[in-house]
């Protein structure tokens, strides 16, 4: 049996998620010599099975409806289109690859950074196993990230389920595919796959799709999805699968398989866990909640001093942005001499659906309860100008701003390039100004955002 080796750094980061890598070159900056530890890919979700190969997935998904709705714009296209599934997924894993790799090899070339490649555990509050090492610092700083949930629906066990990991291998088309999940994750692989030329079933417990959001959201949503072809079945009680042939059948009540949904391919998309049950918290006597996300304060100190829990792992953020912004208060904490903090954030996030909705703040539900007097504007994405050139005119934009202060509560843009638009409405919350700083502004025609002051004009 081969002998613990023990190495001494300053710091130890655990992950390369998206805080990480950024936190491991400002700290050798500052003179630190660091441990980098990663088990698998680096770049973790966002790069390798999140962000980049969804919005890769999307962007083909967009050309082939466009090549298929071609004829509205004057543009022929000969014969039915069809979509290469294995050109798709080369286009997807070159981006992929390009992004990893860089990220890689841009840590190992790091000066006074080490990189480890295995499993990390805490031995103590100090020390990190990983195989044969046993690293000490006095610093740790945990970015692990988090992995799809298996739910424990009856059935999982006796039929094969893709994840968001094992639905981006796919090289040929699913004939069927069923989403159990009709939130962020579940819709965009739902519609990717509907413009690819699979029939799509999205099969959603609760009452409406992204039941986070607003009704209206929900119901617009839901609408331009089932225009496309998909099918949704709201309110499923009782989630149940067992194999039916060659399809894998999902129920809805498990005291009736009348109404199944028979699908070639499942795909379970029902929320996210973190990576901390193999950590050996208890080891190092880090507090967490009963979900194993890690408790933090507001500058993201565990409950052991030395040590820092960054991006999905702390329960603070499910984004990229969240990740790294956790990134940006932990080096301004300890490196600048700067006090920055996570309630100074203003949430915001898109669902990159098309057209893709892009959301800042309080929806307007919750600004209502929050007890608030609210103004509320709205405008149709067939009162834009540039969306009806675009011939993309689904969805509407939504701004809630508190009548007393005039300052903006949330805004939640559904239409095309919603997730862009938003950016000024944020902007005007981040900086605390009231909201006839931008609907006085003069924005440019002819764009989408050149109808947010208008919308701010006509609040009621
Ligand atoms: C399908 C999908 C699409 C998404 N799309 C978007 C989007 O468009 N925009 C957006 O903002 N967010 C999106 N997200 C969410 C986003 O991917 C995550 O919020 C983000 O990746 C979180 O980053 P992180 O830094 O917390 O960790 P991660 O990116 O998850 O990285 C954690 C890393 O830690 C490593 N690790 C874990 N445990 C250990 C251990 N014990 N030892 C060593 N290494 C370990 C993992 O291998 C991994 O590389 C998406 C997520 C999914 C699933």
């Amino acid at each position: 049996m081969p002998t613990s080796e023990s190495k001494t750094f300053d710091s130890i980061i655990i992950g390369a998620g998206q805080a990480g890598p950024t936190l491991a070159s400002r700290l050798t900056q500052s003179g630190r010599n660091i441990a980098f530890i990663e088990r698998k890919l680096f770049g973790g979700t966002c790069v390798n099975n999140g962000c980049t190969p969804t919005k890769a997935l999307v962007a083909s998904a967009y050309a082939a409806q466009k090549a298929r709705t071609g004829a509205t714009y004057g543009i022929n296209v000969p014969g039915p289109v069809s979509v290469d599934m294995k050109a798709v997924k080369a286009r997807k894993d070159q981006i992929v690859l390009k992004s990893r790799n860089g990220l890689e090899t841009w840590l190992r070339g790091m000066n006074n950074c080490t990189v480890f490649t295995g499993h990390a555990q805490f031995e103590s509050r100090n020390q990190v196993r990983i195989g044969n090492d046993v690293l000490t610092a006095k610093e740790i700083f945990i970015n692990v990230g988090g992995r799809a949930v298996v739910p424990d629906f009856p059935g999982i066990d006796t039929v094969p389920w893709l994840n968001n990991v094992g639905i981006l291998e796919l090289e040929s088309l699913p004939r069927h595919l069923v989403v159990v999940g009709g939130s962020y994750v579940g819709l965009e692989f739902a519609q990717i796959f509907r413009r690819f030329g699979s029939e799509v079933t999205v099969i959603e417990k609760s009452s409406r799709l992204v039941s986070r959001e607003d009704q209206d959201v929900s119901a617009s949503v839901k609408a331009f999805l089932e225009k496309e072809g998909i099918t949704v079945r709201l309110n499923a009680e009782c989630i149940h699968l067992h194999s039916h042939g060659d399809n894998v059948a999902v129920g809805v009540r498990c005291d009736d398989d009348s109404s199944d949904s028979l699908g070639s391919h499942v795909l379970l998309a029902v929320g996210r866990r973190p990576n901390t049950d193999d950590l050996g918290l208890d080891k190092a006597g880090i507090a967490h909640d009963h979900h194993g996300y890690i408790t933090v304060d507001d500058q993201l100190r565990t409950s052991v001093p030395g040590i820092w829990a960054l991006g999905d792992c702390n329960g603070r953020g499910a984004f990229t942005h969240t990740s790294y912004n956790d990134y940006e208060i932990v080096a301004a904490n300890l490196l600048d001499n700067d006090p920055r903090k996570v309630s100074d954030r203003i949430a915001a996030y898109a669902l990159f659906i098309d057209p893709p909705l892009g959301r800042a703040g309080m929806t307007e539900a919750e600004a209502r309860q929050s007890g608030r007097k609210v103004l509320v504007g709205t405008r149709p994405m067939t009162r834009v100008g540039r969306a009806v050139e675009r011939g993309e005119t689904h969805g509407f934009m939504k701004v809630v701003v508190d009548s007393d202060t005039r300052m903006i509560l949330g805004a939640a843009i559904l239409g095309v390039t919603g997730d862009e638009v938003i950016h000024s409405l944020l902007d005007v919350m981040y900086a605390k100004a009231p909201y006839t700083t931008i609907s006085r502004a003069m924005h440019i025609h002819p764009t989408v955002s050149e109808l947010v002051p208008t919308l701010l004009q006509e609040m009621r």
